[in-house]
């Protein structure tokens, strides 16, 4: 059995097909964690829908309601890119509520780890680049709220600058945001993080995860958050098609364990989730995202998580 639960609902597939973007990888790495008795199905919690108010608390009322009523604009369409649908809008809904449930138990747990997520390009007011909701941002406000966390840190390591996020929480300073993406890709806007680690085309394993521990180690020690997101992106994967960074598998699971033992070291919770990942062999995709599982579990095991009581 695992130290930690993994969220996940069948609802996250929007049945895109063809598609680049492979949204039946959930399902796969889910089929792959227990047919490599990484888990079993008791290590699996389903989330229901985010409710529309915590929606609220990160996107604005027409934003949401043109997705939940189906009056999105053709340009609306256009920065998604990706074809509005019922199971669409189900998706959104089911990894908001996802990444909430995960950061919840990832402070009982020290780990919480969602299948799905990570849609970072979400703005309050729009959707780009396959992400209508940030999942990400209604997480952390929705515990806020709660006064179960107070600050937060986003380490972002998507192929991708995490736009939505960095525009969200920029004049917030309750929320610490990180990203590390590769300079030149999309976006081509890219509001400031607190901390943006640009890289050069085909940086590889060794400068990659030497600039990431550079940054993300004095801030997380300076900014003392009560939970961690942690955007597990798959696509800084050397083999990805919408990413030109050339990490190894092996870089990939360094990464993951880098990030997840400083957190549960300075006894920060960690909350995953998978954002991008367009391997040209959906099984490389499937198996990044799979190894993120592994690496939190091997991480806890060794490290171990005590609650601290705030
Ligand atoms: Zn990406």
């Amino acid at each position: 059995m695992l130290p930690f639960k993994l969220v996940y609902h069948p609802g996250y597939d929007q049945n895109l097909g063809e598609h680049v973007f492979p949204s039946h990888k959930y399902r796969l790495v889910r089929d792959r964690l227990l047919a490599d008795h990484v888990a079993a199905p008791e290590d699996f919690a389903e989330p229901a829908p985010a409710p529309d108010e915590d929606l609220l608390l990160v996107h604005g009322r027409a934003w949401v309601e043109r997705l939940r009523h189906g009056t999105l604009t053709f340009y609306d369409i256009l920065k998604l890119e990706i074809p509005y649908s019922r199971q669409m809008v189900t998706a959104y809904w089911l990894a908001a509520g996802g990444t909430t449930l995960a950061a919840r138990l990832a402070l009982r747990d020290g780990v919480g780890f969602n299948v799905g997520g990570g849609f970072h390009h979400a703005f309050p007011d729009h959707g780009e680049g396959f992400c209508a909701i940030n999942d990400i941002a209604v997480a952390i406000r929705r515990l806020q709220r709660d006064a179960a966390i107070q600050r937060a840190m986003v380490v972002d390591c998507d192929n991708h600058h995490g736009n939505g996020t960095a525009a969200i929480f920029a004049r917030d300073p309750s929320v610490f945001t990180l990203s590390i993406h590769q300079l030149n890709n999309y976006p081509t806007k890219k509001p400031p993080s607190n901390i943006d680690i640009d890289l050069e085309d085909e940086t590889g394993d060794e400068e990659y995860l030497t600039r990431l521990r550079e940054a993300c180690a004095p801030a997380l020690t300076d900014f003392k958050p009560d939970l961690l997101v942690y955007v597990a992106g798959a696509d800084p994967y050397c083999q990805d098609q919408l990413g030109g960074l050339t990490l190894s598998l092996e870089g990939l699971k360094a990464r993951d364990r880098w990030v997840v033992s400083t957190a549960l070291m300075h006894k920060v919770p960690v909350a995953v989730t998978l954002a991008g990942g367009y391997a040209v062999d959906l099984n490389d995709t499937v198996a990044i995202h799979a190894n993120t599982a592994r690496a939190c579990k091997e991480v806890l095991q060794r490290v171990g998580w005590k609650h601290r009581r705030r």
